[in-house]
């Protein structure tokens, strides 16, 4: 990227962050251990500004309306929205199945209202299973919307497929941060697998 791309890039950060006092769920998408660019798409998806294809279809003209783009290009059956993809569509289900238990939100709705529910009531918490729900949670909606960009282009990955790159990058995330130990971390470094240790330094994520 050039200076100006920089710049740019720059200023627009600068403006997102600048809300993040003025809003309730700011501290679910910008928060210290957040990965910026999965934060980013965060913020575009707690904006419901995701150009999904029930979005797309309202701007164009009824008669230029392509109705096989409004199908869902992971599941090839629901009409594609924010809500579809996350996560009620059959495919995305299956990845957040895989993962919600990491973040622990097992009884936790499949269903975005649900979920930002959730994240909403421990935005600001440093407790290290909510630090790591944000983080699943992030990771999860940015690879089910990255693989649903790619299927014209690119082969289709399994459920499965993402599961595991989810997983691994809050896992290559986790590997750098510290919390203090307490049985709740012990728990969580065996269910990541993570060495025992990492994580043995104080911080702020008890
Ligand atoms: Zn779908």
């Amino acid at each position: 990227m050039g200076k100006d791309g920089d710049y740019s890039a720059t200023i627009l950060w600068d403006d997102v962050r600048s809300v993040q006092n003025e809003v309730p769920w700011a501290g679910l998408v910008w928060f210290s251990r957040s990965i910026p660019r999965q934060s980013f798409f965060m913020w575009l998806l707690v904006n419901k500004k995701l150009k999904t294809q029930d979005i797309m279809s309202l701007w164009q003209s009824l008669g230029d309306t392509n109705f096989n783009l409004m199908c869902c290009s992971l599941c090839t059956s629901g009409p594609e929205s924010h809500d579809h993809l996350f996560f009620e569509c059959p495919f995305a289900e299956q990845v957040w199945d895989g993962v919600k238990g990491r973040a622990g939100m097992e009884m936790v709705q499949n269903k975005w209202d649900s979920i930002f529910d959730h994240l909403l009531q421990v935005s600001n918490s440093r407790n290290a299973r909510h630090v790591i729900g944000k983080l699943v949670v992030a990771a999860a909606a940015y690879f089910v919307w990255q693989e649903r960009n790619q299927r014209l282009f690119s082969p289709k990955r399994t459920a499965d497929q993402l599961v595991e790159v989810i997983l691994t990058t809050v896992g290559i995330k986790l590997h750098s941060m510290r919390f203090k130990r307490t049985t709740q971390v012990n728990a969580i470094l065996l269910e990541w697998s993570l060495p025992h240790g990492l994580l043995m330094e104080d911080d702020d994520c008890g």
